[in-house]
């Protein structure tokens, strides 16, 4: 590569690593995988070899991490928070121990985890927490002492009362609460956290602690940064003391005399991987004395005493047997392959997801072939590339009605997702139903996720007009509910009959219907039946609805279900009027068509008062027109109008159409 070219690549490696990093450090949403990320870099490292002269001071391959950002108080980290260098081969493993010893003698080595978090350092002064920070970008960090003390992991008091200690460790969230939390946000329709890693970022940096704790995120931790009042002279020394201390350290550690020995340690760590409850990226070698890390010292990003191991994702050939669709709470339909059982990462994988149907169709995926499927960082495993055919198989579509309850499904434009927006899915039941109760749709106090929960699971709501019908001892039947909640519930369900058509509305959770536009339809159509018979056309007059709102308001009453439903909530006795102001609508639905000149409108002023009553203007005259409104000198319109036996009227007509309201 000449300088010329390198220069450019170099630039463009710098720009695309700066955007991948404000994603994955300030934004806790990565866009690319970490390998992805890594190889770049690796890229952008070897050009950097090549063409010293393109090395930038703010080059990701000199910086630290992340950023600083001003919702925390900035720490001065007195200590360097540095980063760790990467090796990506047992090559490159080797080269380490041999730069560490040509400079010291007889070096020991530490062998740990390099846990896929975030990490932190926590300071204590006379045994007692008193401040914790985020890395940042290794010199400044964030100061999160409050959601910090919300991790049960972490000692407020120490089991001395040592002067003063700073340590570093990792905040990570287990998988189990990663799985919880995701189902959580699917629930309440939030998008979820990526990884785990991403999860305990986005959860650490929250302005509000009550929010982190209950997050359950919880630490390792692995080094001490400064002490006071105890002298240590090597690693694992320290990671004892630091147990001692009442620490969680690193789960495990070793200490090697023989090199080879230690890298024997990272292989078994990339065998069990997979079967750890929390991710790591990596194992760390460390030099174990402190006089040697002294002598091997640090540059500007690094120190030069420890090695980070990055696992390559590992990857397998298996049989994608089967396709299975789940529909989420939020009503995406999602494919998730099912493989002839293979090890990863020293796991068992037997599925894979899939995503959605664009990424099906680009790599072609069919079931009964041959596939690749790899474990990244992350504990999702997926499908690389199709290896072969199976000379039988078909291109896969996910189908086109919703595997838990058989309504339609729809794909809306410029989506990469197929739903179901059944408002009966039981699939989506539970999350509907929160929705319908909540306090800005129905506003049923009392009826809250909990109560909802048991309601679903006992098989006493089944769709959100069950809610109608429940009795009082029904209710009284669920867990600790005393006579008088049971009583106060049905008293809110039996008042909220009376809620407005736009509360209503809002409830049924149609999509890209919030409350601002539920409030629009109601006053526009005045009841739920004129809303049932009205045409995308209709909906679409309405000031702020565009095609995809009125679309989605006309699919989801075309639905067989969502007539029953209404039909159901209307027995019931829910109120289906609008209660707001309701604004004149008198030419709801009508097409005009205008033609010569009018004797005292002009034409912006007449389609105006038109479009006020909810009417629309077109400019030629089709069966679909339901007025021609015509003035002198109209033309080949009122001919073609005539031959149509569409209706024309004059100014005077159209007066007395208007009423009194146009005088
Ligand atoms: P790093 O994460 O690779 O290594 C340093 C970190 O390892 C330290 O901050 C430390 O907290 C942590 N660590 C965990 N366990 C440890 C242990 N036992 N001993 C010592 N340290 C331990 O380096 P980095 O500079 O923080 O971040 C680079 C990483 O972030 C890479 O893995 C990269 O792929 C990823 N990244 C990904 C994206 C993306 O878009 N996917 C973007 C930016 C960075």
């Amino acid at each position: 590569m000449d300088f010329e070219k390198a220069s450019l690549r170099a630039k463009e490696l710098r720009d695309t690593l700066n955007y991948y990093s404000k994603k994955y450090y300030v934004d806790d949403d990565p866009v690319v995988e970490d390998d992805v990320y890594d190889k770049l870099q690796r890229e952008l490292a070897d050009i950097e070899n090549n063409f010293p002269s393109l090395k930038t001071p703010d080059s990701p391959t000199q910086r630290v991490g992340g950023t600083v950002d001003n919702r925390f108080d900035p720490v001065v980290h007195t200590v360097r928070m540095e980063s760790l260098q990467d090796a990506f081969s047992e090559e490159e493993l080797f080269s380490f121990a041999e730069r560490v010893n040509s400079a010291v003698d007889n070096a020991e080595f530490v062998v740990e985890p390099k846990i896929d978090g975030l990490s932190v350092s926590l300071e204590y002064e006379n045994g007692v927490f008193i401040r914790g920070s985020t890395r940042g970008d290794g010199d400044v960090g964030e100061d999160v002492t409050e959601n910090l003390k919300t991790i049960r992991a972490i000692p407020l008091r120490l089991s001395r009362e040592l002067p003063f200690i700073e340590v570093r460790g990792e905040v990570y969230m287990p998988h189990d609460v990663f799985f919880k939390l995701s189902e959580e946000q699917e629930l309440k329709g939030e998008m979820p956290f990526k990884n785990p890693r991403n999860a305990a970022a986005g959860s650490l940096r929250q302005k509000s602690p009550a929010v982190t704790a209950k997050r359950r995120l919880s630490i390792f931790v692995f080094n001490i940064q400064r002490v006071e009042g105890e002298t240590l002279s090597g690693h694992k020394e320290s990671l004892d003391f630091l147990k001692e201390l009442g620490f969680k350290t690193v789960p495990f550690y070793n200490k090697y005399s023989s090199f080879s020995d230690a890298v024997k340690e990272v292989r078994r760590i990339g065998e069990i991987r997979g079967t750890l409850p929390f991710d790591i990226d990596g194992a760390v070698i460390k030099t174990n004395s402190f006089a040697q890390r002294a002598v091997l010292g640090s540059t500007s990003k690094f120190p030069k005493w420890a090695v980070a191991f990055k696992y390559p994702p590992e990857e397998k050939e298996t049989k994608l047997s089967d396709i299975e669709i789940t529909v989420g709470r939020t009503g995406v339909l999602t494919p998730t392959a099912i493989l002839d059982p293979v090890n990863l990462a020293g796991s068992t994988v037997g599925r894979a997801t899939l995503h959605n149907q664009d990424y099906i169709t680009e790599k072609d995926i069919r079931i009964g072939d041959i596939i690749k499927v790899r474990k990244a960082g992350d504990i999702i495993p997926e499908i690389i590339s199709v290896v072969s055919h199976d000379p039988s198989g078909t291109p896969y579509l996910i189908p086109s009605v919703c595997p838990s309850c058989g309504a339609a499904v729809i794909r809306e434009e410029g989506e990469a997702a197929v739903r179901c927006v059944n408002p009966e899915c039981p699939a989506q039941l539970l999350r509907n139903i929160i929705h319908f109760c909540s306090r800005d749709t129905m506003d049923i106090e009392g009826l809250g996720e909990a109560i909802l929960k048991s309601l679903v699971e006992n098989g006493m709501i089944n769709n959100p007009a069950d809610i109608y019908s429940l009795t009082p001892s029904q209710i009284s039947s669920l867990d600790g509910l005393a006579d008088k909640s049971a009583e106060n519930l049905i008293n809110a369900i039996e008042g909220s009959k009376k809620n407005s058509l736009s509360k209503l509305l809002f409830a049924l959770g149609i999509r890209h219907i919030g409350e601002k536009a539920a409030k629009l339809l109601a006053v526009r159509f005045g009841d739920i039946d004129s809303i049932i018979n009205a045409s995308v056309e209709d909906i679409l007059s309405i000031d702020g609805f565009g095609e995809v709102m009125a679309k989605s308001v006309f699919d989801f009453f075309s639905m067989p279900q969502t007539i029953d439903l209404i039909s159901r909530l209307k027995d019931a006795g829910v109120n289906m009027k609008t209660l707001e102001e309701v604004s004149d609508t008198r030419f709801s639905g009508k097409v005009f068509v205008l033609t010569g000149t009018l004797p005292t409108y002009g034409r912006a002023e007449a389609t105006k008062i038109i479009e006020s009553f909810g009417g629309k203007t077109s400019s030629s005259v089709s069966k679909k027109t339901d007025f021609v409104l015509a003035g002198e000198d109209a033309g080949s319109k009122l001919t073609k109008a005539q031959s149509l036996g569409i209706t024309v009227i004059d100014e005077n007509e159209f007066k007395k159409m208007c009423g009194d309201k146009t005088e």
